[in-house]
């Protein structure tokens, strides 16, 4: 066996979004921080579009990425969530709740990148990319990492290492997962006129359709139905494709011109049955992969990482405060009953279940308590707090 290299405070497993900026806020309180993933970071930034609630903005704030929210993120001014063939709508305005905006849209590669750079700046973390995690033992003291050519030694190990996570898999930490059958559709789509910085979710039989305001009369779509629905979606050639989501969508955004490419993501829901275990933790998709029907994951994962880099600061990085630590689990349930509950609700078809969209669509916009509190839920404001 190779000698393990000298001690880190902390081995974070996985550099994805949450990996990467949980290292940077992880700076404060640790002095020695590894940062481990088996991908390249070219082969890291999908064309993919990230809806970020307030509370993960201002988080990305602090860290330094105020000019690429700036200059590359779209304010949400408004929600706009409708169900074709029901009347009712639900309106949240930023407005109203007396915000600039509900939150930002951002392609994810401008995060990946700043995120990157920022990584190779920072003194205190040590970059071990591709490199696979391949073992982990706990001796007592710290706990030994295996990649295929390193050997490592921490303090503690936190995996965020995504929904197949290799760390807690090896710790033996059993997960709840529900398969829902169903698959994302992403596309960048051009309009013929300016979306007015308004969101919209519009559900209907064959899945939900989300469109997100980017810059100049461009939206991301994000287009959620049964696997079999969306490869037929996918296998459409784009004037096929465009005329259908026409027709699906309506013209609440005028005439769609042109689609980008289309991607698809398979979708699941699944928790991990625990998120501490010895000196390790589990944080982003490897302890909760949610359905994006509610743009969710990402933001509850900063939202977690923003406790968990608080507290150690707040405790000096002292190693046994990890003892008694816990995630505050309030943002962490609304995140996955709002995902969860619109997948479920919006995807029966019985008459009784139609009756209860369209009536609650009505009374919830009518509900300005209701209303205010999802809002301030939904943009990351809700209040947990952190022992
Ligand atoms: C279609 C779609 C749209 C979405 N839209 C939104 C949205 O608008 N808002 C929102 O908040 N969320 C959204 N999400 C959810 C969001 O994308 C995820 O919550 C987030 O990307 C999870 O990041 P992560 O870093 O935890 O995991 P990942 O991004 O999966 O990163 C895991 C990392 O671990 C590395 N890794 C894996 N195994 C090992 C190993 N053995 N050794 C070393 N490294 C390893 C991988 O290389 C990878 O880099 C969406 C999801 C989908 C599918």
């Amino acid at each position: 066996m190779k000698t393990p290299i000298d001690l880190f405070d902390t081995a974070i497993v996985g550099g994805g979004m949450v990996g990467m900026t949980l290292a940077l806020m992880l700076q404060p309180s640790c002095r020695r921080i590894a940062l481990i993933d088996a991908t390249p970071i070219t082969a890291l930034a999908p064309n993919r579009f990230i809806a970020l609630n307030g509370s993960s903005c201002d988080l990305l704030k602090r860290i330094g990425l105020e000019d690429v929210l700036a200059t590359h993120g779209t304010g949400m001014k408004k929600i706009h969530v409708s169900c074709k063939d029901h009347f009712g709508s639900v309106h949240l305005s930023a407005d109203e709740m007396g915000y600039d905006a509900l939150g930002c849209v951002i392609p994810e590669k401008y995060i990946v990148h700043r995120l990157s750079a920022l990584l190779s700046d920072a003194q205190s973390i040590t970059l071990y990319r591709p490199e696979r995690l391949t073992a982990l033992q706990d001796v007592g003291d710290a706990v030994i990492l295996s990649t295929e050519s390193q050997v490592l030694r921490a303090k503690r190990v936190i995996g965020a290492d995504g929904t197949r996570s290799t760390v807690r898999d090896l710790l033996g930490i059993t997960t709840k997962t529900t398969h829902y059958h169903q698959s994302a559709l992403v596309a960048e789509l051009s309009l013929t006129r300016s979306h007015h910085s308004v969101a919209y979710e519009r559900f209907q039989a064959i899945g939900a359709i989300a469109m997100l305001p980017l810059k100049e009369k461009q939206v991301a779509m994000i287009w959620t139905g049964s696997t079999d629905a969306i490869n037929r979606l996918t296998a459409l050639d784009s004037t096929d494709f465009l005329k259908e989501l026409q027709m699906c969508f309506g013209y609440r955004l005028g005439r769609f011109q042109h689609s980008g490419h289309r991607l698809t993501y398979p979708l699941l829901m699944q928790h991990a049955s625990q998120q501490i275990k010895g000196r390790v933790l589990l944080v982003g998709n490897a302890a909760h992969t949610l359905h994006p029907i509610a743009a969710q994951g990402l933001n509850l994962a900063l939202r977690e990482i923003a406790q968990l880099s608080d507290y150690w600061l707040a405790h000096s990085g002292r190693d046994e405060a990890l003892d008694h630590f816990s995630f505050q689990t309030k943002q962490a349930d609304f995140s996955s009953k709002l995902s969860h509950g619109l997948t479920a609700l919006f995807s029966k078809p019985s008459r009784i279940f139609s009756g209860i969209r369209s009536v609650g669509l009505v009374s919830f916009d009518l509900c300005t308590f209701a209303k205010a509190y999802l809002t301030r839920s939904a943009m990351g404001y809700m209040q947990d707090t952190v022992k």
